[in-house]
């Protein structure tokens, strides 16, 4: 690690919210109640397990998020301290339920989702101004589409530092925050609507370019098993390749992708992108082979012995 990385500070401004798992033999129907098999509590949110995959990896994180005054607020909060996320950003707040996902999986692998986003709708603009000084010189500034629009485009107005946008959930009407972005990550399926353009494996060039013509720096999409492509304004697309995996749980794979990314972008500043960028795959890809989300994502490991 440079020496560079012991004071470089990453902060993920964005959701948390807790999911609570029910595998049942199927779906019950309205109205019916239904005996299940397994219960299961886990962490998510798109932001935390951003900020968590990283803190796992040795990033110096710090978590800008709101969750409630319930007993799941104080549960997470506690608990990404125990990860080594700074937490003193981590707003809890009045009168507010933590995000929740209700998340029942039949036997054949069907699954309804009910989602409260409680708190996390509440990250508000006043939030920025808080932390103000912590978002102005983060090294990097992560933020997703899972907490309002409008505070994620302010915190990426004030950074002066790499400001990384995964477009997640994906939508069509963000193009006033592309300019602001360093970098733009998103899978195939957001590609499609943040460009309005169909993605195939023909124009994923074309795409990449309208995308960077938005006016961000980079534009990364991550394919799946098939690594990940990037273009820059300087350079022609680059194809990154991942490892072949037995895939076991791809959810939160692109979690585990960007919070990777932010990590080696400040860890190894003497790299080309190619290299993070299949380092950051390298550590999804691993994630994809154990159950879960955050609990999937890999302790600090070389991920650069190879060459990309
Ligand atoms: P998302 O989880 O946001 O849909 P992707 O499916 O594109 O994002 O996956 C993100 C990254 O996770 C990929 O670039 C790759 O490194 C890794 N990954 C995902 N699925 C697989 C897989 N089946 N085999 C190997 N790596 C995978």
């Amino acid at each position: 690690m440079s020496q560079n990385s012991q004071t470089s500070s990453i902060v993920v401004i964005g959701s948390c919210s807790v999911d609570f798992t029910t595998f049942a033999p199927r779906l019950p129907m309205p109205g019916e109640t239904l005996h299940g098999t397994k219960f299961m509590t886990s962490f998510g949110g798109k932001g935390a397990n951003q900020c968590v995959a990283s803190a796992k990896l040795g990033g110096n994180t710090y978590m800008i998020a709101r969750a409630g005054d319930d007993q799941w607020g104080m549960k997470y909060k506690e608990y990404l301290k125990i990860v080594g996320v700074d937490v003193s950003h981590f707003y809890i707040t009045p009168n507010a339920s933590t995000g929740i996902a209700q998340i029942t999986v039949a036997d054949n692998g069907e699954n309804q989702i009910v989602i409260v986003t409680g708190a996390n709708n509440l990250l508000e603009i006043s939030d920025v101004h808080t932390s103000a000084e912590l978002i102005k010189n983060a090294d990097v500034l992560i933020g997703q589409l899972e907490t309002p629009f409008e505070t994620t485009l302010a915190a990426f107005k004030l950074n002066k530092g790499v400001k990384l946008l995964n477009a997640a959930p994906g939508r069509s009407d963000i193009q006033k925050i592309l300019p602001y972005c360093s970098i733009l990550c998103v899978n195939e399926g957001e590609a499609a609507l943040v460009s309005g353009m169909e993605v195939t494996m023909s124009n994923i060039v074309e795409v990449l370019t309208k995308l960077l013509h938005t006016g961000c720096e980079t534009v990364i999409i991550t394919l799946g098993e098939k690594g990940a492509v990037y273009l820059s304004s300087d350079q022609q697309p680059i194809h990154v390749p991942c490892k072949s995996v037995k895939p076991v749980d791809t959810t939160g794979a692109g979690d585990a992708f960007v919070g990777a990314l932010a990590t080696f972008l400040v860890e190894r500043k003497d790299l080309p992108l190619h290299q993070i960028i299949g380092a950051a795959c390298e550590v999804a890809s691993t994630s994809v082979t154990k159950e879960g989300t955050q609990t999937s994502y890999p302790k600090k490991f070389d991920a650069f012995n190879k060459q990309y």
